[in-house]
C-alpha cells in the first residue's frame, strides 16, 4: 500500500492508495469524529462497493443514512445538493458529522461541497472508484455542482479529511472510463516528469490491463504531483494552472459537443496534442515530442483527433470564454517538450486557429 500526504497551510490528510482497503476500516474510521454518517454514491457504485462500508459503519454503532443518486454529470445540480442537504437534516447532523463520498468525481464533487456547505463545513471522507477521481479530483480539494449556465459554476474549496482509493473498485470500471483517467496521468508525465513520462510508455499495457502494481504506482504518482502543486498553490494563484495543459482547449470541445460524445479525459487528451502541436507550430517544442506523446495516448485507447462538427471559430469563442483565460485574452498552458509546461500569454489567435482545424 502507498500512503501520500496532502501538506496544506491549514493542515495534513492521508491519501491510502492499495488493495483491498475497503475492507481495512481501521484505515478511516479514525478520521470520524462524530456519530453521525451521510454515505453518497451512485447506482452504479452502491451495488458493488457500498456493504463494506456500511458494515464497517454498523459495526461501530454509527448513525448513518445513504443517499444513491443515478449516474452522471447530469445528476450533479443544485437539485441533488439540496437532497444531500434534506438527508442531512434528517440525520440532525452536528458539525461534528461526516459526509463519506463513495463514487466517481461527479459524487465526489456533490459530496464535497454539501460537506462545505452544512453549518459552514462539516468533515468529508472521499473513497474514489473512478481512475479519474483517483489521480485528480479527490486531491486538491475543489468541490462543485453544476448550472445550466455551465459547469462547476457553484462550489467551495473544501478539503477531505482522508482518501481511500482501494484499487480493487476498478475491476469493474468500464474500460473507456479507465483510458480517460489514463488520459490526466499522462497529462502530470507531459506536464512535470519526462522520467514519468517515460515509465508510462514502459507500463502502458500492463495499466490498460489493471494490474495492481503498475495502477497503484500510477495513482501514487500522481496524487504526489497534484499534492506538491496543491500544497504550493492551494486556491490556484500560480503554478496549479500548469494543471490545465490541454484543459482550455478540451472544455471547448466538450461544451460544442454537449458534453455527449467526449469523456473527459478524451477532450483532455484532444486537447493536450493541440497544446503540443501549437507549441511546436510556434518553435517551443519538437514535433518529435508531440509525436511521441500522440503514440502513448493512442496505445491507452485514447482519441486523438477532434471530433468533427465544431468549428475552429466557434472552438476558439468557447476557448475565451474559459474561465482559466482571464480577460479574454488567450492564455494557454504550452509546453517546451515532455515534462516542461508553461503558462503563455497573448498566444497569437492565427496559430490556435491553425491547431484547431484539424
Ligand atoms: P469521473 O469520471 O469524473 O470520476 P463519474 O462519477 O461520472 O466520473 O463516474 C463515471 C461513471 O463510472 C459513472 O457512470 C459511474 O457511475 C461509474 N463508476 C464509477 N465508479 C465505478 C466503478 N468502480 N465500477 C463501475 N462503474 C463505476
Ligand atoms: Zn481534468
Amino acid at each position: 500500500m502507498h500512503t501520500q500526504h496532502v501538506e496544506l497551510a491549514q493542515r495534513r490528510y492521508p491519501i491510502h492508495i492499495g488493495k483491498g482497503l475497503l475492507n481495512r476500516p481501521e484505515l478511516w474510521l479514525p478520521s470520524l469524529r462524530g456519530r453521525q454518517v451521510l454515505v453518497i454514491s451512485d447506482t452504479n457504485v452502491a451495488p458493488h462497493y457500498l456493504a463494506p462500508v456500511a458494515a464497517a459503519l454498523r459495526s461501530t454503532g454509527r448513525q448513518f443514512d445513504t443517499l444513491i443518486l443515478p449516474p452522471g454529470e447530469q445528476e450533479k445540480t443544485l437539485q441533488r445538493f439540496a437532497e444531500a442537504l434534506d438527508a442531512l437534516a434528517r440525520l440532525r447532523a452536528n458539525r461534528d458529522a461526516c459526509v463519506i463520498a463513495l463514487g466517481g468525481g461527479v459524487i465526489g464533487d456533490l459530496a464535497g461541497f454539501a460537506a462545505a456547505c452544512w453549518m459552514r463545513g462539516i468533515d468529508f471522507l472521499q473513497i474514489p472508484t473512478t481512475l479519474l477521481a483517483m489521480v485528480d479530483s479527490s486531491v486538491g480539494g475543489k468541490t462543485a455542482v453544476d448550472l445550466p449556465q455551465g459547469k462547476n459554476l457553484v462550489g467551495a474549496f473544501h478539503q477531505p479529511c482522508a482518501v481511500i482509493s482501494d484499487i480493487d473498485t476498478l475491476q469493474t470500471l468500464p474500460m473507456r472510463e479507465l483510458s480517460a483517467g489514463l488520459a490526466e496521468v499522462v497529462k502530470y508525465g507531459a506536464i512535470f516528469d519526462a522520467a514519468f513520462l517515460h515509465w508510462l510508455e514502459q507500463h502502458a499495457d500492463a495499466l490498460l490491463d489493471r494490474q495492481p502494481d503498475a495502477i497503484g504506482e500510477a495513482i501514487a504518482r500522481s496524487c504526489q504531483f497534484k499534492a506538491e502543486v496543491v500544497a504550493r498553490d492551494e486556491t490556484e494563484q500560480g503554478d496549479r494552472a500548469l494543471l490545465n495543459f490541454g484543459h482550455t482547449f478540451g472544455h471547448a470541445l466538450e461544451t460544442a459537443t454537449d458534453y455527449g460524445s467526449l469523456l473527459h479525459g478524451e477532450a483532455v487528451a484532444i486537447g493536450m496534442l493541440m497544446a503540443a502541436r501549437l507549441s511546436a507550430n510556434l518553435g517551443r517544442s519538437s514535433l518529435a515530442d508531440t509525436e511521441r506523446l500522440r503514440q502513448l495516448l493512442i496505445r491507452l485507447r485514447l482519441p486523438v483527433d477532434r471530433p468533427d462538427g465544431p468549428s475552429p471559430s466557434q472552438l476558439l469563442e468557447l476557448m475565451r470564454l474559459d474561465k482559466k483565460s482571464l480577460s479574454g485574452e488567450l492564455r494557454l498552458v504550452l509546453w517546451r517538450g515532455i515534462g516542461h509546461a508553461e503558462i503563455v500569454r497573448d498566444v497569437p489567435e492565427l496559430a490556435v486557429r491553425e491547431v484547431l482545424m484539424r
